[in-house]
């Protein structure tokens, strides 16, 4: 077995990039300060890219915007948990067992959803932002 040898600049992969929270438009630099995806104190931001300089919030209130992409997660998720419920169980009489797992849901999820309404926002809600291959590999160059 024997792995080739990286190339110098490898093109950092979509999926990858959003996985781990990366700026959008370098992929190197990350979003959060912490890694942890389940965690409050994870949740902390950069302002701006420690790899390209990026300003993350482009305009004061800009994360208001994240709260809606936030909201849809959630209803997803609801959504999601409650129809695995009822095919689990086959019960549409007791409201409380939807409640039930509902609420752990929405606790469980809300920072993941904190976090990748944030991603999503940046991602794909912004116009004109988007992957700069330069910006990838010339950290410096930018004005
Ligand atoms: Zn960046």
């Amino acid at each position: 077995m024997n792995n080739s040898a990286n190339k110098e600049e490898e093109k950092v992969p979509l999926s990858y990039a959003l996985l781990h929270a990366k700026c959008p438009r370098c992929r190197k630099g990350d979003m959060f300060k912490k890694s942890s995806y389940f965690s409050f104190k994870g949740q902390v931001m950069y302002e701006n890219c420690p790899y390209c300089n990026l300003r993350y919030e482009k305009e004061p209130g800009y994360w208001y915007v994240a709260m809606f992409v936030s909201y849809a997660l959630n209803v997803g998720e609801m959504l999601t948990v409650s129809i695995i419920t009822y095919f689990v169980t086959h019960n549409l009489e007791n409201p409380w067992l939807y409640l039930g797992v509902i609420f752990p849901t929405i606790f469980i999820f809300a920072p993941f959803n904190y976090r990748y309404s944030r991603v999503a926002l940046l991602y794909w809600l912004t116009p004109g932002l988007k992957y700069d291959e330069r910006r990838s590999s010339n950290p410096h160059k930018h004005s």
